[in-house]
């Protein structure tokens, strides 16, 4: 039996890290007044593909779809937003606006695997809806740099920002591009000439390498900007100097989905190779209209936890309470092992266990492997007499004390 190709499996070293990682994350999303929402892992398969457009990357090549018993075509979610959104519409979420929403969870993609690039992915991200203000898309890039800066790692990421405009500015700017592009039509890869009939944009977002050099010498779509939209940009950039974030304007991002508008953005890393970026997102004000609900504003952020932990710094993910390990000599030391891990447990912060197996020699060696703060021998002798031998194992000093002197001691 093998695992799928572009899954993990995560054991406790790991899985310690996407806890803490998912947590510093919860923590500061609590913090900027966000609540948590879940939603389902498969959507109907119209979900995505109203969302995020036939002609995205991950609608025409990376979904996980299919029919299920009766017929129906189901998507594995590859991302987060698709479902909040059917969710703000089918549970009429529209009464509660505005909503700051975040989520975590497993995406599935079918892509090629390597380092940074899975099936089965994390993402944690957040979402805004009903707030119409460039404020908030500080506060969302805010929250990103925050997050990144609790896992040590904001030095080795950078901001890169552009702006889309107002569908006005988009779709001037997708006429001078067009124009551009059918100078070179014949070089485009063939899935950007499919895209420059039906997305234009989305061919500066192409990973092929002539595409790529084309791109640079495109039109920018600063140059098509009415004058709101430009204020809008112009009013972000100069509260982002304010606040001493660093970033750069990237004329190049447009990011993959149809519904943007306005900011976007990614903080980037040089770390990672060519899986470079770890936060992505924007303003989407067209979403929950395009997908049938009430026209409202958007604007979010997710991120791949898997690329996270890989850049974090892990002592600032290895958050463990110290081990007392509890080694029993004999029967009756056995059941008092029992009786003081509980209460140790309810009464400290510490984590305590019984070491299995073995005489007490091969139970304290596997206390010291499991990296035990303490180990205190329990067997007829301790019982009789009231008082426990606490080892520092760090030191390998011992002493003896009292159950009340000794619960004192790490209660503190
Ligand atoms: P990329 O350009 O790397 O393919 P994307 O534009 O497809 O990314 P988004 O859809 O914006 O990515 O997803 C947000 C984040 O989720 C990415 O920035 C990345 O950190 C993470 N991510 C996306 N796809 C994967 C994957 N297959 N494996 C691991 N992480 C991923
Ligand atoms: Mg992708």
């Amino acid at each position: 039996m093998q695992r799928v190709r572009g899954t993990q499996d995560w054991l406790e070293t790991e899985s310690s890290y996407f806890r803490n990682m998912e947590r510093a994350f919860f923590d500061k999303a609590q913090k900027y007044g966000f609540g948590e929402i879940r939603t389902p892992i498969f959507e109907h398969s119209e979900v995505f593909h109203r969302t995020l457009g036939e002609t995205s990357d991950v609608v025409s090549k990376e979904t996980y779809t299919f029919q299920d018993r009766s017929n129906e075509s189901l998507t594995l979610r590859p991302e987060g937003t698709a479902g909040i959104a059917r969710a703000f519409i089918s549970e009429g979420l529209a009464q509660k606006i505005p909503l700051k929403l975040y989520y975590c969870g497993p995406m599935f993609r079918y892509e090629r695997p390597q380092k940074g690039r899975l099936r089965q992915f994390h993402q944690i991200g957040v979402e805004v809806l009903g707030i119409e203000s460039y404020l908030m898309d500080i506060e969302c890039l805010q929250l990103g740099y925050e997050l990144l800066k609790t896992i040590g790692i904001q030095q080795k990421c950078h901001l890169q920002i552009n702006t889309l405009g107002d569908l006005e500015s988009r779709a001037k700017y997708r006429e001078t591009l067009v124009a551009f592009y059918e100078k070179y039509k014949n070089d485009l890869s063939a899935d950007s000439k499919v895209r420059l009939e039906k997305n234009p944009l989305r061919i500066l977002d192409s990973k092929d390498d002539v595409d790529k050099k084309i791109n640079q010498t495109a039109p920018q779509l600063i140059t098509s900007l009415n004058d709101s939209s430009k204020k809008y940009f112009d009013s972000l950039v100069a509260a982002l100097n304010t606040l001493n974030i660093p970033f750069e304007v990237s004329s190049q991002l447009v990011r993959g989905l149809d519904y943007y508008m306005h900011t976007v953005f990614e903080f980037v890393t040089t770390e990672l190779g060519s899986q470079g970026t770890v936060i992505a997102g924007g303003r989407y004000d067209g979403l929950i209209e395009t997908m049938g609900g009430p026209r409202t504003p958007g604007v979010g952020w997710a991120a791949g936890v898997e690329r996270l932990v890989e850049l974090a710094d892990k002592s600032i993910l290895t958050k463990e309470s110290p081990l007392i390990a509890l080694v029993p000599a004999d029967e009756v030391g056995e059941v008092e092992s029992l009786r003081l891990a509980q209460q140790l447990r309810s009464e400290t912060t510490y984590r305590v266990e019984i070491i299995y197996g073995g005489n007490v020699g091969k139970k304290m060696k596997k206390a010291s492997n499991k990296n035990a703060h303490y180990a205190m021998i329990i067997g007829s002798q301790e019982v009789e007499k009231k008082e426990f031998g606490v080892k520092t194992m760090a030191t390998g000093e011992q002493v003896t004390m009292s159950l009340s002197a000794l619960l004192n001691k790490f209660r503190a």
